[in-house]
């Protein structure tokens, strides 16, 4: 009989955890299949990590992938994270870290691109992405910047166009605060 109980438990606790993982982690709202899902391009990309709308297409966000329509985070089901991709740094319902969204930009870039990635809320990244031309005063102010705010900053010089590609991150946890406070 025990086992019987034990058995059912973990069925329930199964149950459960597939029950979770159809809701999103930042509003718990439900979820739906991103595959059901069409772009509508008449209005901002509700995220770009699913519809980036280059010729390239998506290569990821394959079946059993999942978007919430309230907010856009959407779970990758290969990499098993879940992503928000957006240019506009107040549509986050999550909020986006101060360091990344004061982030200094420059007057010319291409479309800049906000992001934040994770597996639980416990450890987010968020993230900047965008390219400009390759001028040096503009990319001394953001190392010095990035330096002084702890941003993970990569800069890749495109010399032959006179560009540059920036990625800014950093990475917040907050399960490491809050075990350090539990029992
Ligand atoms: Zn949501």
């Amino acid at each position: 009989m025990k086992s019987i109980i034990a058995i059912f438990l973990v069925i329930v606790h199964w149950a459960s955890l597939a029950h979770a993982d159809d809701r999103c982690p930042v509003c718990h709202e439900p979820v739906v299949d991103v595959t059901t899902q069409v772009d509508d391009r008449s209005k901002p990309s509700k995220n770009i990590a699913v519809w980036n709308r280059s010729m390239c297409g998506n290569k990821f966000f394959e079946a059993g992938s999942t978007i919430c329509l309230n907010d856009g985070y959407a779970y990758e089901a290969k990499i098993k994270r879940w992503q928000l991709w957006i240019a506009d740094r107040d549509s986050f319902k999550h909020s986006l870290d101060r360091r990344i969204y004061g982030f200094p930009l420059p007057d010319k870039n291409q479309h800049a691109v906000y992001t934040q990635e994770f597996v639980t809320l416990g450890s987010v990244t968020h993230g900047l992405v965008f390219r400009t031309v390759n001028d040096k005063a503009y990319l001394a102010k953001i190392r010095q910047y990035s330096k002084t705010q702890s941003v993970h900053l990569y800069i890749e010089l495109d010399k032959e166009h006179g560009e540059a590609f920036i990625t800014a991150s950093i990475t917040t946890k907050t399960e490491q605060a809050a075990s350090l406070n539990g029992p």
